[in-house]
């Protein structure tokens, strides 16, 4: 099988409120550097869009590129997604974020303070004028448990990509995954379960293998069409 081209973006946002503060989340980044060192243990050539995180891939192979504001990740991506066989977009992206960043650090005056927000647009979403045929797109979706197959579905048609993992919140922040993945052209999968939950590590490789078949797939009925 010949190397693939990936890009991955992974880990949390920071979207600034003043020069010291900035709303987060709690993504670790785990998953998606686990799926980069999976990909670069592979030999595809590996650029991993990362967030701020305390935890880095651990392959020396992989590209590390950083990030802190969506609209850093956003430019990013622009730039990177057109020579790649495929995205696998897991960063956590903030939806809302500080309308206007305070130019000083905001002092301890009165007794509230209101931060007006605004949406942050979906770079997932917005890929869909830019990318090109051959390309596969797998994006992520966070869920209560109740909501999460309704919602994944929901979120493939909307973001126009080709396969949608969804994991239940318990995912974030933690070393083991359960997930559905959901595709136009297949039944829903299920992986791992809440009695045996599976290691990140483990998952990320099963995930990269997955990738790596669909392209070829793709592939071969590119070719065997007239
Ligand atoms: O937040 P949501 O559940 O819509 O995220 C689903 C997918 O969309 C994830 O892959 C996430 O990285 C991506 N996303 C994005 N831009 C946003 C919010 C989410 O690309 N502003």
């Amino acid at each position: 099988m010949p190397p693939n081209r990936y890009l991955i973006a992974a880990g949390p946002t920071r979207e600034p409120i003043d020069p010291v503060r900035y709303i987060g989340n709690r993504s670790s980044g785990r998953l998606g550097i686990a799926l980069a060192d999976a990909a670069a243990r592979r030999g595809h050539a590996t650029t991993l869009l990362l967030g701020p995180s305390g935890v880095f891939p651990s392959d020396p192979s992989v590209l590390t590129e950083r990030f802190e504001r969506a609209e850093e990740l956003e430019r990013l991506i622009r730039d990177r997604l057109h020579d790649r066989d495929i995205f696998i977009m897991a960063a956590a992206v903030a939806d809302y974020r500080p309308r206007t960043r305070q130019a000083d650090k905001i002092r301890r005056e009165g007794p509230s303070l209101t931060i007006e927000l605004e949406q942050v647009p979906d770079i997932l979403a917005g890929l869909a004028d830019v990318r090109r045929p051959h390309q596969l797109i797998v994006g992520f979706a966070l869920e209560p448990r109740s909501k999460l197959l309704e919602s994944a579905q929901a979120k493939l048609e909307r973001k126009q990509v080709d396969m949608i993992v969804a994991n239940p919140l318990e995912t974030m922040d933690a070393t083991t995954i359960e997930a559905l993945l959901i595709r136009h052209d297949a039944p829903p999968e299920s992986v791992g379960s809440t009695h045996a939950p599976l290691d990140k590590q483990v998952f990320a490789s099963m995930l990269i293998d997955r990738c790596d078949a669909l392209l070829d797939a793709r592939a071969d009925s590119r070719s065997a069409s007239p």
